[in-house]
């Protein structure tokens, strides 16, 4: 009998810890723990059970019965809360993700040009406009494209201004779009109308210099070619960059390839021609070279002695420096967004 009251004892002290601990299990992990520790192979009742079975079978029948009721009423609880564990997971994974379809849609981030590449197809695009076709020619040039038949010998001063990077003697880096027309000329018979844009080198790097930078040459060859010509399609140029009326001043100049040649200002874009700080006081600012093509260029690719021509160049980045009044070339090649998304693009 003692041993009845024993286990009787035994079975309710069980009850009175593990009903409570199911309701307060947090989780499945802790649910678990309470089943392997109360009916696990070596769990409290489990033990309890495996015990009566030395018992006279009188006994075993009345313990045994309330052992197995208890058994069935915990293993009914636990399975009561694992189902309500359940339940509140799924609903809490619910409001986790649930979608607001009442929300704005967040909007598609997109890229946008460069501020040189949208300069550079405005540029080329206002000739196109104007009946000149673009022609390209390779970055790695040879020394006879770059120099030679632009009438640059190799003793030439004016390659002290253009040293560049040299793979070998004979081949360079480009530091000018010109080779392109030469390319052209040898390629084709007159009239030709063209721009050329591109990247060239040199060997300069400062706040106005970058040793990689973007060039828009134009070529323009037929009979009867004059000055004129050439200052009409500026005028048309820069009126439509600019702004229409915006005033020309041509200084004389030299390059080896032209004759007569002249360096292009036009009004400052800052002060209008009064003198500002942009313009250091002058009221213009330089924006590209030019000039009447040297017979000498046209003898190198063979053309008729009698024919005529005019050609200039320009920097995209001097260009898009003076439109949007910025004052480091290097901003250009940062890669920094809040430079760069301050341009609106095309
Ligand atoms: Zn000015």
């Amino acid at each position: 009998m003692e041993q009845t009251e024993r286990i009787g004892k035994g079975l309710q002290e069980l009850e009175t810890w593990v009903l409570p601990a199911i309701e307060g299990a947090g989780d499945p992990e802790a649910l678990e723990q309470i089943r392997v520790r109360v009916l696990g192979r070596k769990g409290q009742l489990t033990e309890i059970l495996r015990g009566l079975s030395a018992f006279p079978p009188e006994m075993r029948r009345e313990v045994g019965q309330q052992a197995n009721a208890l058994k069935a009423h915990i293993e009914a609880k636990l399975q009561e809360r694992q189902q309500g564990l359940r339940v509140a997971l799924h609903e809490g994974l619910a409001v986790r993700d649930a979608i607001d379809i009442t929300l704005p849609g967040r909007p598609v981030r997109r890229g946008s040009l460069h501020p040189l590449t949208a300069t550079l197809y405005e540029i080329v695009e206002i000739f196109q406009h104007l009946g000149f076709s673009v022609a390209e020619g390779p970055e790695v040039e040879l020394d006879y494209y770059n120099f030679e038949a632009l009438n640059i010998p190799k003793d030439h001063p004016a390659r002290d201004m253009q040293d560049t990077f040299y793979v070998t003697d004979e081949v360079l880096l480009r530091t000018h779009t010109s080779p392109v027309q030469i390319r052209v000329m040898e390629a084709q018979t007159p009239p030709v109308r063209i721009v050329a844009p591109g990247r060239v080198y040199r060997r300069d790097a400062d706040p106005t210099h970058s040793p990689m930078f973007h060039q828009v040459e134009g070529l323009l060859v037929d009979y009867g070619v004059s000055f004129a010509d050439l200052k009409g399609t500026l005028q048309a140029f820069v009126d439509q960059f600019f702004g229409a009326g915006t005033r020309l001043r041509y200084r004389p100049s030299f390059f080896p390839f032209t004759e007569p040649s002249a360096e292009v200002d036009i009004a400052c874009v800052m002060c209008k021609g009064t003198g500002c700080r942009v313009c250091k006081g002058s009221g213009f600012l330089e924006i590209l070279g030019s000039g009447m093509v040297d017979p000498e260029v046209f003898r190198m690719v063979g053309y008729d002695p009698e024919i005529t021509g005019f050609a200039f160049g320009m920097g995209v980045e001097r260009i898009a420096m003076l439109r949007y009044g910025i004052d480091d070339i290097r901003l250009f090649f940062e890669n920094d967004l809040r430079f760069l998304q301050q341009f609106p693009s095309l």
